[in-house]
């Protein structure tokens, strides 16, 4: 579905993304997991055409992404810094992608109130992002990236302000949607435990690079290095 074909990036002559191959398949759940400077943002930006690659190319569905604009493709993406709309309240904030694209009204206001409890934010809905927490405001983004239904989405660290109830329930939720939806996720996450309970498959970073590709248990019962093994916290 995704093929990541030999895509490195460089700010200068620092290389933020280190000559990744990496294919998603439909429907999966792959979540990128390394330490902080790893280049995950780097390439979810890339994946979604707001970052060009010094190197390498992207295809989805066969088709080569190069010259393909990030509204062209069937991606969506939540960032990592959620850019909410300050004078929009929340439920306009998630809204607004679907507007644009132009859904009927009623439709907008079906789906909106649906992902709106699906986030537990239903009650919230008139509100404007800076009368929320840090935790709602993440909802918000993650609502307003979920409603669209896009093929492919990209979630950068999207339950890291939420506590852990919330995050175990937000989890759950994202599983259940998926299966719904079949919407292919790329999350990623600095979090192990998030990792291993979410994916399908995980890809682990190391300074731009990926170290190991392989599914949660096999990643923590055969980590293929020291770094793996160290950052899965599995050493013995
Ligand atoms: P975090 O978990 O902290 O979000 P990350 O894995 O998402 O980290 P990236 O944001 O992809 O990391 O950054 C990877 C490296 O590339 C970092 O060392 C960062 O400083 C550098 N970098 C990112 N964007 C730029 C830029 N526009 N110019 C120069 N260097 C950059
Ligand atoms: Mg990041």
């Amino acid at each position: 579905f995704v093929q990541i074909d030999q895509i490195t990036k460089k700010f200068g002559d620092f290389t933020a993304v280190n000559s990744v191959s990496l294919d998603i398949y439909q429907n999966e759940l792959f979540c990128l997991l390394g330490g902080s400077g790893s280049g995950k943002s780097t390439l979810l930006r890339m994946l979604a055409g707001f970052e060009k690659p010094t190197s390498g190319r992207i295809l989805i569905d066969g088709v080569d992404m190069t010259d393909i604009q990030p509204w062209d493709r069937p991606v969506n993406m939540m960032f990592q810094s959620y850019a909410l709309f300050p004078h929009l309240t929340v439920e306009a904030n998630v809204a607004f992608g679907l507007r644009r694209e132009g859904v009927k009204s009623k439709e907008v206001a079906l789906r909106v109130a649906e992902i709106l409890d699906m986030v537990q934010l239903g009650h919230l809905s008139k509100r404007k992002p800076h009368m929320l927490s840090g935790g709602q405001r993440q909802r918000v983004a993650l609502a307003r990236a979920l409603v669209k239904r896009p093929k492919l989405l990209l979630l950068d660290e999207p339950l890291g302000a939420l506590d852990k109830k919330l995050r175990e329930e937000t989890q759950f939720e994202l599983i259940n949607l998926q299966d719904e939806l079949g919407i292919t996720f790329v999350v990623v996450t600095h979090d192990q435990e998030e990792a291993m309970t979410l994916a399908t498959r995980i890809g682990v970073m190391d300074q731009g690079g990926i170290t190991q590709i392989a599914e949660p248990h096999q990643v923590y019962e055969y980590p293929n290095s020291r770094f793996v093994a160290e950052f899965i916290g599995n050493v013995n």
